[in-house]
């Protein structure tokens, strides 16, 4: 990373070029980033791409390509509540690159709520012009450095994936009152489950103060993939209940976001005193907000919209330079974390616009409802 600013212009510019489908939005709008970008205000004006553009079921992700199709390395597929995936053409050097930019705490013991990562990405794989398709949030998972002692609680049994109750069990018994460096990684919706089935088998149990949980993939809407809670999970309750359960203190709980069109995570420390995980925008990122019906840009602690991600880096494959995904951020403060003080942008991740939310901006996002 050299000046972001610089950066994201260079990409966005390649992109223009690059992409005849991103140049069209751009055209449309009279925004040409070679001329048009010419300072950080001007950023809010960056056309965007929306994520349902790059759904199977639009069948344009071959058009949202920066590179000939014998060009990309692998499709990532997004993992799909609805039977209608993302599907996104990368390169290598874009994996490489979302890498470098993931955290890199190392503990001495893992426990995945995910199938290894070589089983994650290949899980439901499709053939799509030739190549097939891998699982991101695998991908994803690929990037971490697990140990070899690393136990991977999910077994994959076809399609669908199985959780090893007994393995977990072993686990908690084995780091009991032990204080041990351990995290315990994966599927916010798999935990909760699997927690609550555990309080009817066994004792509460205390991991103690150096173990971490780091959850990601989302599931806060209740549901992921084929996993359902019926209701939706509240991050509070989730935390309080897991916390108390294992012994591990509320401000080890870690959540990350990303989404397959996207090329940055980023990640959210739970706060006791706002009872949610509040997410730091990083230097080599920025994040917009935008008003639901309006998509103008918003600014002020409280303001709730649709979220845009500007990449400056990972995204030589695909036109994924600046995309609006349609989930619903709310923005905490611009430029100082209020929990810990850091000085970046802080939000809370609020949800997936839905019901008459979602009619209200259809005809931009073309958002559908969730049934
Ligand atoms: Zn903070």
């Amino acid at each position: 990373m050299q000046n972001f600013f610089q950066d994201l212009k260079d990409n966005l510019v390649n992109q223009y070029y690059e992409c005849p489908a991103y140049k069209l939005i751009c055209d449309n709008q009279g925004f040409n980033p070679s001329i048009n970008l010419n300072s950080e205000k001007d950023i809010e004006q960056v056309p965007f791409v929306t994520t349902t553009l790059f759904k199977k079921s639009a069948e344009i992700f071959t058009d949202l390509l920066r590179v000939p199709l014998d060009k990309i390395d692998k499709w990532t597929m997004s993992s799909s509540t609805s039977g209608d995936p993302s599907i996104v053409g990368r390169s290598a050097t874009d994996l490489v690159q979302i890498k470098k930019f993931m955290d890199k705490n190392v503990s001495e013991y893992d426990c995945v709520f995910y199938p290894e990562p070589e089983v994650m990405k290949r899980l439901r794989s499709q053939m799509v012009h030739g190549k097939p398709t891998e699982s991101y949030i695998g991908n994803i998972l690929d990037m971490y450095e697990f140990n070899d002692n690393a136990v991977f609680l999910l077994e994959a049994d076809g399609e669908e994936l199985n959780i090893n109750l007994d393995a977990f069990e072993t686990f908690l018994r084995e780091h009991n009152n032990l204080e041990h460096h351990v995290s315990i990684k994966g599927s916010t919706i798999l935990l909760y489950n699997t927690i609550n089935l555990l309080k009817e088998k066994i004792r509460p149990v205390n991991l103690g103060k150096n173990t971490i949980v780091q959850t990601g993939g989302g599931g806060w809407d209740g549901k992921k993939g084929s996993l359902s809670v019926g209701t939706t999970l509240k991050r509070q309750d989730f935390v309080e209940e897991i916390s108390s359960f294992l012994g591990i203190p509320e401000e080890n709980f870690i959540d990350s976001y990303s989404f397959t069109e996207n090329s940055f995570p980023i990640s959210g420390h739970y706060s006791k005193e706002y009872k949610d995980y509040l997410f730091h925008i990083p230097e080599y990122g920025k994040v917009i907000i935008r008003d639901i019906k309006t998509l103008k840009s918003l600014y002020n602690p409280g303001d709730r919209g649709f979220i845009q991600m500007l990449n400056a880096y990972g995204t030589s494959a695909f036109a994924g330079a600046s995309i609006l995904v349609d989930d619903i951020g709310e923005i905490v403060s611009m430029d100082k974390c209020p929990d810990c003080g850091q000085r970046v942008m802080t939000i809370k991740l609020i949800g997936r616009v839905k019901g008459a939310e979602a009619k209200g901006c259809g005809a931009t996002l073309n958002v559908k409802e969730e049934k």
